[in-house]
C-alpha cells in the first residue's frame, strides 16, 4: 500500500480505525472458496468518514469493497484482487424505535441478533431472519435483500425498508431516511440499493418496519415417505395465516449428521431416503389441533415441541446443514427459485439416480427456494466441474420461469449467468444505472454486473 495513500486514510478515520495485518478473515468468505488480497481494511466510524474515503477513492480511482458481516454465500463481500475494503462493523448505533410507528432507526453496521436482542424490551423483532443472525449486519442483509426463514409468512426484506441513508461513490451523502409507513413522493430511489450488493454505494443507515413479537408458537418436525407428500403437506398448511416456516430436509443429510447430537433426543432415527420437514406456525394466538390434522394426512410421524429448548433444537438439526456441507469438503452451493413441485426433479436432473458427488437440496419449500449443495474434497475438482453444472441447472431453472439466485444474491459467483437470467435489455439497463452512480466503476468491481 502506497504511503501516500495509506497517510490519507489516517488523515479521515485515524490510525486506529485501518488494519493493515492479518487480514486473512476480511479477504477469505465463509465459505473459503474466494481469497482476495487486499492490503488494507478501513473501519469508519461515522457517514461523514465513509463519505470523505469514498471521495478520495473516486478521485484516486480506489477500487473499494464495502463489507459487513462477511457471511455473503456468493463472494461479494471479499476483494478479487486488492481492493481497499470497507467494514462497516464500527458503525453499530441503534438511534431509537418509536412503538407509535414500529419503526426503528438504526446504523448499518449492527449485529441482526443484536437488533432482535434490543427490540425485545419493547416486545417487537425484525421481519427476517437467518442462519447468520449472530454475524451478519443490517447493511450486509439490506445490499443483498436477505431472504431467510420467515419469508414464507412476511415476505421480502425489501418491504420493510422504509428509509436508506447512502453514501455514493462519490462521497455525496443521499438521505433517503423516511420514518413515514406512507410516502408516494415520486420514483423511490433507495429500492435500487436494496438488494445492489454494494455496486452502488454504501447504506450507512436505515428505517426498519418491525414486526410484534407473536405470544404463541409452536414447531413441527415431521418424516415423509416421498417429496410428492411433502407437497401435499405444503398445499394444505399454506393456506393457513399463521404459517411462519416451512422448511424441508432431505434424509440422507440428517442420517450424516445424526453423529452431532450423541446425548441429545432426536425427533426421529433419520433414515436416508426419508424427507423431512419442520414447520413453525406463531400468532398472538394459535391452533395447533387444526394445524395437525391438515398434516396427519399424510405424514408418518409428527414431534412437537413441549419447550423452547426443544423447538431451538429442532431448528439447529435445519440450520446445522449448510455448516455441515462445508466440513466435508469445498461446496457448491446455489439457491434457485422453482416451483415448490419441480425441487426433486431439478436436482434429478443434475445428477442421474442421485450419482456423482455427495449433493443435497433442502431449504425454503415454502416460499419456492431450494438450496442444492454438493460437496468436493479438492477445490480444483469443483472448479473443473462448475461451469458443468452451471449450464445446466441455470439453463433449466430459466427455462421453468425460475431465478438463478433467490436469495443469496450474484455476486462474483453468478456474475456471467446475469445475460441468460435478465436478457440483454434488461441486464444493458442494470449497466447504465451503474454507470451513472459510478462512473468510475469503484464500487465492488466486477460483482453481479
Ligand atoms: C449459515 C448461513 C446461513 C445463511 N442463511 C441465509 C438465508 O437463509 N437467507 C439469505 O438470504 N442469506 C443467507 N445467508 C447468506 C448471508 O448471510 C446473507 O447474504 C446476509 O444478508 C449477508 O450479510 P452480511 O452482513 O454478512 O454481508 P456481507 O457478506 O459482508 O456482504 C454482502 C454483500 O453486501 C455488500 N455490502 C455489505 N454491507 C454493505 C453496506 N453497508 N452497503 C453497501 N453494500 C454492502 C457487500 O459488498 C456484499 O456484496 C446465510 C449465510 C450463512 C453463513
Amino acid at each position: 500500500m502506497n504511503s501516500k495513500i495509506k497517510l490519507a486514510f489516517e488523515k479521515i478515520v485515524g490510525t486506529s480505525n485501518i488494519i493493515t495485518n492479518d487480514l486473512n478473515p476480511f479477504n477469505t468468505d465463509w465459505m473459503n472458496k474466494y481469497v482476495g488480497s487486499s492490503q488494507i481494511v478501513l473501519t469508519p466510524q461515522t457517514t461523514v468518514q465513509v463519505s470523505q474515503i469514498l471521495k478520495f477513492c473516486n478521485e484516486n480511482l480506489l477500487k473499494v469493497v464495502p463489507q459487513s458481516g462477511n457471511t455473503g454465500l456468493v463472494g461479494g463481500s471479499v476483494p478479487i484482487n486488492d481492493e481497499i475494503i470497507i467494514s462497516l462493523k464500527k458503525m453499530n448505533k441503534i438511534q431509537e424505535f418509536d412503538l407509535n410507528s414500529a419503526i426503528l432507526t438504526s446504523e448499518s453496521g449492527v449485529i441482526l441478533d443484536n437488533l432482535n436482542n434490543y427490540l425485545l424490551q419493547y416486545k417487537y423483532q425484525m421481519p427476517w431472519d437467518l442462519g447468520a443472525r449472530g454475524s451478519c449486519l443490517l447493511g450486509g442483509n439490506i445490499s443483498t435483500n436477505a431472504g431467510g426463514l420467515n419469508v414464507v409468512k412476511h415476505g421480502l426484506l425489501r418491504n420493510y425498508i422504509l428509509g436508506l441513508e447512502v453514501v455514493l461513490p462519490n462521497g455525496k451523502i443521499l438521505n433517503l431516511l423516511n420514518k413515514n409507513r406512507k410516502d408516494n413522493t415520486g420514483t423511490d430511489l433507495k429500492q435500487l440499493f436494496i438488494g445492489s450488493e454494494g455496486t452502488l454505494g454504501i447504506i450507512t443507515k436505515a428505517n426498519v418496519l418491525c414486526i410484534p413479537i407473536p405470544n404463541e408458537k409452536k414447531v413441527f418436525f415431521l418424516e415423509l415417505k416421498s417429496f410428492q407428500d411433502v407437497i401435499k403437506v405444503l398445499q394444505k398448511v399454506k393456506r393457513n395465516e399463521q404459517l411462519l416456516a416451512f422448511e424441508f430436509m432431505e434424509g440422507r443429510i440428517l442420517y450424516k449428521n445424526m453423529h452431532r447430537h450423541n446425548g441429545n433426543q432426536l425427533p426421529f432415527q433419520f433414515q436416508e431416503d426419508r424427507y423431512y420437514v419442520l414447520i413453525e406456525i406463531s400468532g398472538q394466538s394459535i391452533n395447533v389441533d387444526s394445524f395437525s390434522m391438515d398434516m396427519m394426512e399424510f405424514t408418518q410421524e409428527i414431534i412437537m415441541n413441549q419447550s423452547e429448548k426443544e423447538a431451538q433444537f429442532l431448528w439447529k438439526l435445519r440450520e446445522e446443514i449448510a455448516e455441515s456441507m462445508g466440513k466435508m469438503g469445498y461446496v457448491l452451493k446455489y439457491d434457485v427459485s422453482i416451483p415448490p413441485d419441480k425441487f426433486e426433479w431439478l436436482v434429478n436432473q443434475i445428477y442421474p439416480k442421485r450419482e456423482g458427488p455427495f449433493h443435497v437440496y433442502y431449504g425454503h419449500v415454502g416460499d419456492g427456494n431450494v438450496h442444492i449443495n454438493i460437496v468436493f474434497e479438492q477445490l480444483e475438482d469443483l472448479h473443473k466441474e462448475e461451469d458443468k453444472i452451471e449450464q445446466k441447472l441455470f439453463g433449466l431453472v430459466k427455462s421453468e420461469g425460475g431465478s438463478i439466485s433467490a436469495e443469496h444474491g450474484i455476486g462474483q459467483h453468478k456474475r456471467k449467468y446475469m445475460e441468460l437470467q435478465k436478457g440483454k435489455d434488461v441486464l444493458e439497463c442494470m449497466n447504465e444505472i451503474k454507470r451513472l452512480f459510478d462512473p468510475n466503476g469503484i464500487m465492488n468491481p466486477n460483482k453481479l454486473l
